[in-house]
């Protein structure tokens, strides 16, 4: 089995590409026992929108999933990644065969006479399907005179039907009378992505074109194509299902990312997603669900993937499943794994004051506070944006954070039972400053003092951080400590 992935690099690396090159990933590696390759080729054919910053994009965004690590073979020893723009010749050979033996020609209309021609049809409601055309003489001559630089076309038989079974929409069928003659050669010599695609695929030996379902139609041109050559050796076809943004229409490049969803690789590396999780997600859009298990490791997908499972209607986008499966790999590693990784995000991307604590912080409060953060956050970012309050004191006091009227929580009755409670809290011992210590003298506290729960545990909890949401006043405590934890809530009464 040789599969491929062909992406163009006019683009930064999206999600849905990263689905196409996983499923091919996934695939490949499943029949590794047998021989297996999986190519990556950079389709930059389309000179005028392609860049290197994209292609470095791609690049750096597969390396940032691990995708690349064993994916190529080729990588080390043969050609990797292989560029179209340096195989012209390649599929010059093909052309020069095709129009020797007259299945492509040499078409010379300007971009305005194809309008031209276009308006005429829509005049009568008909659709334009550009077929060879006889030139006479004279035409010839002032094409000649003019320098016009010809396309090469393919023809195409517009009595002929294409069938073909896709491994994921099965039996598909398109009359070939629906497309005008293929462009396979642009006037600038370069050949279009159709011919460029096709003859790679014969050249690379690929057994399975997997790609997106925009490709649908592409693909009654190219077994056209595989035709004229004489390759009777199709290779199986899969397309995935599109993916459709939360507004149901197709999941774009364009969809504004900053608002409610990201969808670029970069995006997501740059808001401190795990590329596992990425990498999960991704597995998991228009797969139809077989099992419970959602949550899987990369070698478990290559073992259960199966193409054939894929769903034919359109997948949805959704973003907040991204979320999940990232808060399921940070709720899954391990402390010591988790506690490095934020480390290292925050040293190289925090802020100042964020080094300053990752330099002079000690390990084990971070080991401590590990296990109730972990289960808090959806990214690693959030532990930079709402974690502060493990390592500084606040600033500033804010009292709104802390007295809340509708659940009874008022100055008055904080500064009632804070004095009572900071006495409580200096008198237990180091021993007994474990989080169910706390829970047992907290909860008698609040009984004695004929309290709701919430009336205390809330506001402490908020001297303790003074942010909104945080682990609970237990577990503050506890993973403070008691000296800094006795500090803050004095340090509230005498403001
Ligand atoms: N270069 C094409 C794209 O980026 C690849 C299509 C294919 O896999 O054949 O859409």
């Amino acid at each position: 089995m040789i599969t491929r992935f062909a992406p163009s690099p006019t683009w930064k690396l999206h999600i849905w590409s990263v689905r196409t090159a996983l499923f091919c990933y996934l695939m490949s590696n499943k029949a590794k026992a047998e021989w297996w390759k999986y190519i990556l080729r950079i389709e930059d054919t389309d000179t005028a929108r392609s860049t290197k910053l994209f292609e470095q994009n791609l690049l750096d965004g597969f390396e940032w999933l691990w995708l690349d690590r064993d994916a190529w073979p080729g990588k080390d020893g043969g050609e990797w990644p292989y560029y179209q723009m340096e195989r012209l010749e390649v599929y010059n050979a093909y052309v020069q065969k095709l129009l020797e033996d007259g299945q492509a020609y040499y078409a010379r209309e300007t971009t305005e006479e194809l309008d031209a021609m276009r308006e005429e049809m829509q005049k009568i409601k008909k659709p334009f399907r550009y077929r060879q055309r006889d030139y006479t003489e004279e035409q010839l001559q002032s094409f000649k005179d003019e320098w016009r630089l010809p396309v090469v076309r393919l023809k195409l038989d517009p009595t002929r039907e294409i069938v073909f079974d896709d491994l994921v929409k099965g039996e598909t069928r398109f009359k070939l009378e629906q497309f005008g003659d293929l462009v396979i050669v642009k006037w600038d010599g370069v050949p279009t992505y159709h011919l460029a695609v096709v003859v790679d695929d014969i050249e690379m030996n690929i057994s399975h074109v997997v790609r997106g379902e925009d490709h649908l139609t592409n693909t009654a041109k190219h077994i056209a194509l595989y035709e004229a050559f004489g390759h009777d050796e199709l290779p199986r076809f899969g397309h995935l299902p599109l993916i459709m943004n939360p507004n149901g229409k197709k999941l774009s490049k364009r969809d504004d990312p900053k608002e409610v969803w990201l969808v670029l690789i970069d995006q997501f590396r740059d808001a401190w997603f795990l590329p596992e999780a990425i990498i999960n997600f991704s597995a998991m859009i228009g797969r139809n669900p077989w099992t419970e298990q959602e949550v899987f490791s990369l070698q478990e997908l290559i073992h259960e993937f199966d193409i054939t499972r894929v769903q034919k209607a359109n997948a949805k986008y959704d973003f907040k499943r991204a979320l999940w499966f990232n808060s399921e790999y940070i709720k899954n590693m391990d402390d010591a794994h988790f506690v490095a990784q934020v480390k290292d995000f925050l040293f190289l991307y925090g802020d100042e004051s964020w080094k300053e604590i990752v330099e002079h912080s000690e390990d084990a409060h971070w080991m401590k506070l590990a296990p109730y953060i972990k289960v808090r956050i959806q990214t690693l970012r959030q532990f930079e944006e709402h974690c502060q309050y493990f390592f500084t004191r606040p600033e500033s006091v804010d009292a709104t954070i802390v007295n809340r009227e509708k659940m009874k929580v008022t100055p008055e009755l904080v500064s009632g039972f804070l004095p009572d409670l900071i006495h409580l809290l200096e008198h237990m011992t180091q021993e007994q400053w474990t989080e169910e210590t706390i829970k047992e003298e907290l909860i008698s506290f609040i009984k004695a003092k004929e309290l709701k729960n919430g009336q205390v545990l809330r506001p402490v909890r908020a001297i303790l951080t003074w942010v909104e949401a945080s682990p609970g006043a237990f577990e503050m405590l506890y993973v403070l400590g008691k000296q800094e934890s006795m500090v803050r809530l004095k340090e509230y009464i005498e403001a």
